[in-house]
């Protein structure tokens, strides 16, 4: 029996150009997964209103993970799965793993006068945009956070005694592409992505192979617990550090790359199959 394959990807930098979030150059990998019936699970520093839209766009209905692991969002009904620990929250099952975000903001409020930090919580729609290039429907769904806080901070000095006092109060910070966020101990993409890959297996006979793609610090313990890791290159051509077994490196980075990463993972895995 041919394995089921499983993806998990990050999207800014990666499904994603990181300069106007295009997916057009993934295109026709995504048009292969659809009609392969693969699961591709967006595991991002988005929010679940932003993942809501780019799913519609690519006419995708799957589970995700929004804000660095803090909810796992599976459709209702999805493949008639078991999904244990969730609860109903509008037509998705949700497993909650992250911290509320009015206790982060709370952090965030009690540390501005020491620490240049700022939050996307305190950034307008108008300073959102021009820091990210979204365009201001884009920005206004990314300020609806549930579990975590994107932030700025001015003096990056500040960074390690800021780390300390976020672990003090249960909160810790990890680094994406643009921002750093603030999130839950113990919230990751890995640990998100384990716990879906836990569903699915649960749920389905067979032997299933995860791939997991991403490009920035944040991404690695999603990498690590793959059975596929696909390094993306940053925009400007260089990589994470990363030694991983069976891992792979995008040739390009953002959408292009990821198509290509893609397709080479389809091919070889219909290759061994034949
Ligand atoms: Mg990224």
């Amino acid at each position: 029996m041919s394995p089921s394959i499983l993806i998990f990807t990050d999207l800014d930098g990666s499904l994603l150009d990181h300069d106007g979030y295009s997916h057009a150059g993934a295109a026709p990998a995504l048009g292969a997964l659809r009609a392969q019936a693969v699961p591709l699970v967006f595991v991002t520093s988005k929010t679940r209103t932003e993942i809501e839209r780019l799913q519609q766009e690519m006419d995708i209905r799957e589970p995700f993970v929004a804000e660095n692991g803090g909810g796992i969002f599976f459709p209702a009904g999805y493949r008639g799965f078991r999904i244990p620990g969730a609860v109903e929250r509008g037509p998705h099952a949700l497993i909650l793993l992250g911290k509320p975000y009015a206790e982060i903001r709370r952090f965030v409020e009690n540390r501005k006068t020491r620490f240049s930090i700022r939050g996307a919580g305190d950034l307008s729609l108008e300073e959102l945009v021009d820091l990210t290039g979204l365009s201001p429907e884009q920005a206004r769904l990314a300020k609806q956070r549930e579990f975590s806080e994107p932030f700025l901070l001015a003096d990056v000095g500040q960074l390690t005694a800021l780390r300390e006092e976020a672990v003090a109060e249960g909160l810790m910070i990890t680094r994406g592409g643009r921002f750093h966020h603030l999130i839950g101990v113990g919230q990751d993409k890995g640990a998100a992505v384990r716990r879906v890959m836990e569903i699915f297996r649960a749920n389905s006979a067979g032997v299933l192979v995860t791939v997991g793609i991403g490009d920035r610090p944040n991404d690695i313990p999603m990498l690590t617990v793959v059975d596929v890791p696909v390094l993306m290159p940053h925009p400007d051509g260089r990589y994470e550090d990363l030694v991983l077994p069976n891992l792979l490196r995008a040739p390009q980075p953002g959408s292009r790359g990821w198509n290509d990463a893609v397709q080479r993972i389809l091919e070889g895995l219909r290759a061994e199959d034949a």
